[in-house]
């Protein structure tokens, strides 16, 4: 009975923070190539101990662990999650040690516990509701877990090529979401693309005495100019050609749009800011956020930055910049017009030391399962803002071809990932995991 179920969610909320204690001890940074194999075979062991059929999958890379549990249902839900962590450095911001579990206030405090290990273990309860009481459980169920997600997913795609198969559902949960600044859910059905490149230019032997500026060329000065030429003084993107073929938001698209209010001022405070750029407000302001590719200096190295001062000429200067990319944008694309760019700017000398990226992608607003989503979330939270993208990025094109995601989850907007003190309420993980019962019990009956 789907009252058991809900009810074993009810009793063993403590049991299921126990679990989630056990996997963010682990410190599987993918970063660091640290903890990943226990990790996977941690979480094999869970969907085991479940009935699944689970897997770990050697590919390059941390492994991908799958579990399906077939019941013969018309319907198939997946759940996408990922087992990396973000770095925890720096550990001195850190009020409590990242990968030491600590509750106060309500809330656990781990690195890992928002993105996204507590939505990961919200899910393994919520199956192990229906399993431990013996209920029925009305679809069959997918499980993917990456550990790679953390350092872009990157082979995760050699994952998907051989296991085409197995990548088909009718409906699946991505890996991150949770409560808005307002405290309403969120749902949000795509996320954008990203092109990464770091810069560099290296054009004297070594350093030299800052005195021979008279003569020499300067590395970071060359490197700032080719930066300033990226963007006006409007914020338009200069590179030739970067706007084109971007798909216009949708009309189902802006009638999700115009339901939501995104909270500018909650956000201007929040970031310290008194204006957005180039003044953006109001629906200027949610088709950027929504739609608007980005180009961003993420970081800027070169010369002498220590104490006092050191008269110095570097020889070299490097910068990492992201471009966030839009339906319709290619990062191959945007690559050689990148190129070009600096080429055409007589900036032949940098060079691309290292490059990834991928595509945006996107599950259509009327797609069915969103309304399940939808059903299933008001049977547990007051309200739910469906957002058709994130402005952030995520490689959820490489499911757009196999199963409509979405993305809920049990974060809130003051549980800083990838920062110190990641954290998440109680009352989320509890409201998570009937969410998912929920979830599955609709999906049942879609
Ligand atoms: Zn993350």
């Amino acid at each position: 009975m789907m009252d058991d179920a809900l009810e074993f969610i009810e009793q063993n909320v403590e049991n299921a923070i126990e679990d989630l204690k056990e996997i963010v001890r682990i410190p599987s940074v993918a970063a660091k190539n640290e903890g990943l194999d226990e990790t996977a075979e941690l979480l094999r062991g869970k969907l085991d101990a479940l009935g699944f059929d689970a897997k770990i999958h050697e590919i390059t890379g941390a492994p991908v662990v799958t579990g399906f549990l077939d019941v013969g249902a018309k319907r198939t839900l997946m759940f996408y999650d990922h087992y990396d962590v973000q770095p925890a450095e720096p550990f001195d911001l850190w009020e409590t040690p990242p990968f030491e579990p600590d509750i106060r206030d309500g809330r656990i405090y781990a690195r890992g516990v928002a993105d996204n290990k507590g939505d990961t273990i919200s899910r393994i309860w919520a199956l192990k509701a229906f399993i431990d009481t013996g209920t029925d459980l009305p679809v069959n169920i997918k499980c993917v877990f990456e550990g790679e997600e953390e350092i872009g997913s990157i082979h995760f795609p050699e994952f998907v090529e051989k296991n085409k198969g197995f990548m088909k559902a009718d409906g699946g949960i991505w890996e991150f979401g949770g409560e808005g600044y307002d405290g309403v859910q969120e749902a949000w059905l795509g996320l954008k693309g990203i092109f990464y490149v770091q810069l560099e230019i290296d054009i004297l032997t070594r350093d030299v005495h800052s005195s021979m500026g008279c003569v020499l060329p300067s590395a970071p000065q060359r490197l700032a100019e080719a930066l300033s030429s990226l963007k006006d003084a409007d914020q338009r993107i200069q590179i030739d050609g970067f706007y084109d073929g971007i798909k216009p938001l949708t009309e189902a698209e802006w009638n999700a749009i115009d339901k939501i209010d995104l909270r500018e001022e909650d956000i201007k405070e929040n970031y310290g800011i008194k204006e957005f750029l180039t003044g953006l407000t109001g629906r200027d302001f949610k088709e950027a956020y929504y739609n608007a590719p980005t180009c961003t200096i993420c970081g800027l190295t070169s010369g002498y930055q220590g104490k006092g001062s050191m008269t110095v000429l570097p020889a070299k200067a490097s910068a990492k910049i992201d471009f966030r990319l839009v339906e319709g944008m290619d990062p191959e694309d945007i690559k050689k017009k990148f190129r070009k760019h600096l080429d055409d700017q007589g900036f032949s000398d940098i060079k691309f030391l290292w490059y990834e990226g991928y595509p945006a992608g996107k599950t259509p607003v009327d797609n069915p399962f969103v309304d399940v989503v939808r059903r299933a979330n008001a049977k547990v939270f007051d309200d739910l803002k469906v957002h058709p993208t994130s402005p952030g990025s995520g490689p959820l094109y490489i499911f757009q071809d196999y199963v409509p995601m979405v993305s809920i989850g049990v974060s809130d907007f003051d549980s800083k990932g990838h920062s110190p003190n990641e954290s998440i309420k109680i009352e989320n993980f509890r409201k998570g995991m009937l969410r998912l019962v929920h979830l599955i019990d609709e999906m049942g009956r879609w």
